[in-house]
């Protein structure tokens, strides 16, 4: 790719997509410009918002972006909402490609009665708040009540089981926000069920694809201790334990249930399923048997979804992707896609990387066959920062972040934790632009 003229590129969105394929541009051409646009001050996507604090070794890939972010050919602007602040089509004026990895921020609905009341709450804000996303900062989820009911048996839904039956001690030394951190220590549930439509087979086939491996071993355990019946010794255990958990086969939800007239949530009704056909293929079917579950609260975990950002962009809302082949855009010159909007919301990190390098490699295809026209000099962020200026919104630079990062880990090492992270979007500009 060394023939080719100086390309610049923007990516949106400062997730494992947008690094990583930032990351494979900038090593597999010599020439090629790289600017990542981020919503919030702060980057990272998922890593710093969704990863469950308690699991800080998925973390380290930081460290590999935080290279990316400081390489030569590489900016990083925080705190610009693409779509709102600035267009798609004014990016595709500055730039010769635009590559579209801004995740999937919305969530999926059970679409069942009672899904509104106080007391239920989706998995994504759930995580989002004990995670310190400024945007759940106000959730406050209520834990005062004893069982919390679960929707969905994915690998979310077992991280928030954790996170609610976790012995404080454990939780007090992660990133876990101070006031996730209070509101857990002042938690009365003590059982969690975690329900889902489908069998403990397909529930394992969906551990397996996210795991590493020690921990792909564990969970493997942990399934085969909850099938298997327990021995004497082991019941007596459980009879004396502060704190269970549970899965529910073969359960879908119909209902959320109220108190008797007050309006929050008292349980949740389920309709009994059988299975049809085995595998990863086998359906659920209703029988039509019902049963009730009494709860004070419900997190449903049924999956992540990918948002439009701007009317000029291709969107497939059945699917909820950006319809693309390796990541070219459909019908779209110069736009590209990676990560959750490329693929929709499964995949863990090493995915994510794996198509995020496709997509930078359908891009560098385009510039060599000259599919993609880099011969015309393109202004880049000069043009993008003076429309920013305009507009009064002043970007975060990786450095900025870097003072945020470093207020965050100072304030962390005050309470032996690896960082205390700042809640409010307000806060972190004060912080990165004084
Ligand atoms: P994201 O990480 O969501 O990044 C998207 C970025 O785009 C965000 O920074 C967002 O702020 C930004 N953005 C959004 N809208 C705009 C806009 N309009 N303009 C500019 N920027 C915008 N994987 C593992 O390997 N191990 C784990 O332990 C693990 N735990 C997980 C726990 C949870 C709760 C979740 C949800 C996922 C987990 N994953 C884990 C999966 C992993 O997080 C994803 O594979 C990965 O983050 C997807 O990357 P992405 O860049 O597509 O999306």
């Amino acid at each position: 790719f060394l023939s080719s003229g100086s390309p610049k590129v923007c990516i949106v969105g400062s997730g494992p997509a947008g690094f990583y394929t930032a990351q494979h541009l900038l090593k597999a051409h010599q020439n090629v410009q790289v600017d990542v646009y981020e919503r919030l001050p702060v980057p990272f996507g998922l890593v710093r918002f969704g990863v469950a604090p308690d699991h800080p070794e998925v973390k380290n890939v930081i460290n590999t972006f935080t290279q990316t972010a400081k390489h030569p050919r590489c900016s990083f602007y925080g705190n610009v909402n693409v779509g709102e602040d600035v267009s798609v089509d004014e990016l595709q004026e500055a730039y010769h490609a635009i590559v579209l990895s801004y995740g999937a921020e919305g969530n999926r609905s059970v679409g069942v009665p009672g899904e509104d009341l106080p007391g239920v709450y989706s998995a994504k804000d759930f995580v989002g708040w004990y995670n310190g996303l400024p945007s759940c900062q106000e959730l406050r989820p209520d834990l005062s009540c004893e069982t919390a009911v679960i929707l969905g048996q994915g690998n979310v839904a077992l991280d928030v089981a954790r996170i609610l039956l976790s012995p404080l001690d454990a939780l007090k030394k992660t990133d876990i926000t101070q006031p996730a951190l209070e509101a857990l220590a002042q938690s009365r549930v003590c059982r969690v069920l975690i329900v889902g439509r489908r069998g403990p087979m397909q529930v394992a086939s969906t551990i397996k694809v996210y795991l590493p491996r020690p921990r792909k071993r564990l969970t493997e355990l942990m399934l085969k201790t909850a099938l298997e019946m327990p021995t004497e010794k082991e019941q007596e255990r459980r009879k004396k334990a502060s704190r269970i958990w549970g899965f529910r086969f073969f359960r879908s939800p119909v209902e959320i249930l109220a108190e008797p007239g007050c309006n929050r949530v008292a349980g949740v009704r389920l309709a009994v399923n059988k299975l049809e056909g085995s595998g990863e293929k086998a359906q659920a079917v209703l029988t039509g048997e019902v049963e009730d579950v009494p709860c004070g609260l419900v997190i449903s975990s049924i999956g992540y979804r990918s948002l439009p950002i701007d009317p000029t962009v291709p969107f497939d809302s059945r699917r909820a992707i950006v319809p693309n082949s390796m990541g070219r855009v459909h019908n779209a010159a110069g736009l590209y896609c990676s990560g959750w909007l490329k693929t929709g919301p499964t995949g863990v990190i090493a995915t994510t990387m794996n198509s995020s390098f496709d997509t930078a490699r359908s891009l560098l295809e385009d510039v060599e066959s000259g599919k993609l026209d880099v011969s015309s000099a393109k202004p880049g962020s000069h043009m993008i920062s003076s429309l920013l200026e305009k507009r009064g919104v002043k970007p975060v630079t990786f450095s900025d972040w870097e003072k945020i990062d470093d207020l965050e880990t100072r304030r962390g090492e005050v309470s032996g934790k690896p960082r205390e992270k700042i809640l409010t979007v307000a806060a972190m500009l004060k912080v990165a632009q004084t």
